[in-house]
């Protein structure tokens, strides 16, 4: 079965190849073709930008497409940064950048509460139109110290209680495990695989 996951991001293409290596899909990224329209995530929710990336990639290329969208919420900022996780600095920011932000937001926000989940929406949307979503959240708390060289984003302040680790400090295999996207990829999983029996 083919598939083509609406990313150009080629890390994210690798950790969802290995989560979905037990299955006959053939994984292909938004790299294997040109000239896709410009696709703006304006949507209200991780759902609507999933959704919106899915249908416009799968009206363009003609394949069935999977397109996820996550992001960071944290409590004590009413879910901020949310759907602007990836731009919380402005427009374009790095990684160091935003997380900086997001520590300076914190600083006086005691340990306790600085309750924080990641969360992933999925849509496999097929080329009749069809669509089906899988969401998923991992739940977490922000530390003031960078730990930990794995992963990407917010994986170096973001503080596991139950495996005493920052995502940054989980090997690949684990964090796609636990994590918001690995949980909603095994959700869309178990779906694939009740498709085949
Ligand atoms: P995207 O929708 O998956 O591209 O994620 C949007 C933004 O949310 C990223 O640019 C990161 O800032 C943040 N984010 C999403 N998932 C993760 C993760 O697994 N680790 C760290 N940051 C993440």
């Amino acid at each position: 079965m083919k598939i083509v996951f609406a990313t150009k991001n080629e890390g994210k293409v690798r950790e969802i190849k290995e989560m979905l290596a037990s299955t006959n899909v053939e994984l292909l990224s938004l790299n294997h073709f040109e000239s896709l329209p410009e696709i703006v995530e304006d949507g209200k929710t991780y759902l609507e930008n999933a959704l919106k990336k899915a249908r416009i990639v799968s009206e363009s290329t003609g394949e069935t497409v999977l397109a996820d969208d996550s992001g960071l919420e944290v409590a004590a900022l009413g879910g901020e940064p949310g759907i602007y996780s990836a731009r919380y600095a402005g427009e374009g920011a790095s990684d160091d950048e935003n997380n900086a932000r997001l520590l300076d937001k914190l600083k006086d926000i005691p340990r306790e509460r600085r309750d924080a989940s990641f969360c992933c929406a999925l849509v496999l949307y097929e080329t009749n139109g069809n669509y089906h979503s899988f969401e998923a959240r991992w739940q977490g708390r922000i530390i003031d110290e960078s730990k930990g060289d794995n992963g990407f984003g917010y994986d170096p302040i973001f503080f596991c209680p139950e495996l005493n680790k920052t995502a940054a400090q989980l090997p690949p295999e684990i964090k796609n495990k636990v994590s918001h996207r690995g949980q909603a990829f095994a959700k869309l999983k178990d779906y694939l695989g009740s498709l085949l029996t």
